[in-house]
């Protein structure tokens, strides 16, 4: 979208894949995440200004995007009730309360809880469909098929793959392409999420609900939950453990009966953490990849493509030192 907004010629090669972790992910924004309850990397400075991104794109669109929630994070213990007293004034801008109302037959809260500010759900699979809108109306050649880099030649003019030529090819593949591929020689540390959709018709709540774990309210009295963490089993397909895991965070933050609808899984591509990372080949000039999204990608990805598509085009000589390896 960064470079077709600045009137670049290009065309998306992409094989549609159905577990490529965009079109699986639960596209959360929990402004206090994990047990340590902190911000995203760059999330001060990247946040906003995704979110007018999401927000201009649904203008255009007439689609809704990004849904608004609260996040009611619970504590587990009270030592973790004790730390968030201690941090909570300096995460003041991402709490919304300190002391949200809790339903006990709801929710497993007897620690208590607080609520996050600015966050809550992007609907991937309607921003992939909208963007993919986007592009074809400016005339994007959107090529529906699977990319293999053996079929890449360098030429006078660029890269060559199949009959198309270009100045620059960007490898934007997931954890596909720190697997396999001209990048794969990259360290990474690719995570595979399982999540069900689950009824809980008992459960009346619009908040995102989270602690090792989360459920999301999608509508219709489903909610999304997940999501494991496994770095042995990089295969994107849903397995017995994974149910397993992901049941147990249910029942780890609501006492309520449920049943399970779906089951997804795919693999977060993970370099080091969230931060984000953009490399360029040493054996074709031309060749780049933009990867590493992590479990950020809602926050992180629409600025450092803006950033990467800025450098491409020449309104900015270098890039941030952050985005590159050392
Ligand atoms: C279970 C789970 C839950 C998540 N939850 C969240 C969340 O709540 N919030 C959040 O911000 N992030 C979340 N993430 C992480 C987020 O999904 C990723 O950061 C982000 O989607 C990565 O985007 P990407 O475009 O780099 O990779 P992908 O989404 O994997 O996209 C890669 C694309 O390249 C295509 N492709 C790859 N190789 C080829 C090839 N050889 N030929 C043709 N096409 C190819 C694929 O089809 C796909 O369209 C989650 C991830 C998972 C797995």
């Amino acid at each position: 979208m960064a470079l077709m907004k600045r009137g670049k010629r290009l065309a998306v090669v992409d094989d549609g894949s159905a577990t490529a972790a965009s079109r699986v992910a639960a596209g959360l924004v929990t402004t206090l995440a994990g047990k340590g309850m902190n911000p995203a990397w760059r999330q001060a400075e990247y946040w906003p200004r995704s979110l007018a991104y999401y927000r201009a794109l649904e203008e255009a669109s007439g689609q809704t995007l990004f849904h608004a929630q609260p996040v009611l994070r619970l504590f587990g213990d009270d030592k973790e009730a004790a730390k968030f007293a201690r941090k909570k004034a300096q995460v003041a801008d991402w709490v919304g309360s300190d002391a949200p109302q809790i339903d006990l037959a709801q929710v497993h809260g007897g620690f208590g809880g607080f609520e996050m500010a600015q966050g809550g759900r992007l609907d991937t699979q309607v921003y992939l469909a909208v963007v993919r809108e986007q592009l074809m109306k400016a005339g994007v050649d959107c090529v529906d098929t699977a990319f293999d880099s053996a079929e890449l030649q360098s030429t006078d003019a660029g890269l060559r793959w199949r009959d198309l030529e270009a100045k620059q090819v960007i490898l934007c593949q997931g954890a596909r392409g720190l697997r396999s591929g001209p990048f794969s020689d990259m360290e990474h540390r690719c995570a595979k999420g399982e999540m069900l959709t689950v009824r809980v018709p008992e459960l009346e709540q619009q908040r995102i609900i989270n602690r090792n774990g989360w459920m999301v309210p999608i509508g219709d009295g489903l909610w999304r939950a997940g999501a494991t963490y496994g770095w042995d089993d990089l295969e994107p397909n849903p397995t017995e453990s994974g149910r397993a895991g992901v049941l147990k965070k249910v029942a780890e933050l609501t006492p309520l009966a449920f049943d399970i609808v779906s089951h997804d899984a795919g693999v977060r591509p993970i370099i080091r953490k969230s931060q984000p990372v953009i490399a360029f080949s040493e054996d074709y000039p031309g060749l780049s990849c933009f990867n590493g999204l992590g479990s950020k990608g809602v926050i992180t990805a629409p600025c450092v493509a803006e950033q990467f598509a800025a450098f491409l085009c020449g309104e900015i000589d270098a890039l941030d030192p952050d985005l590159l390896l050392s």
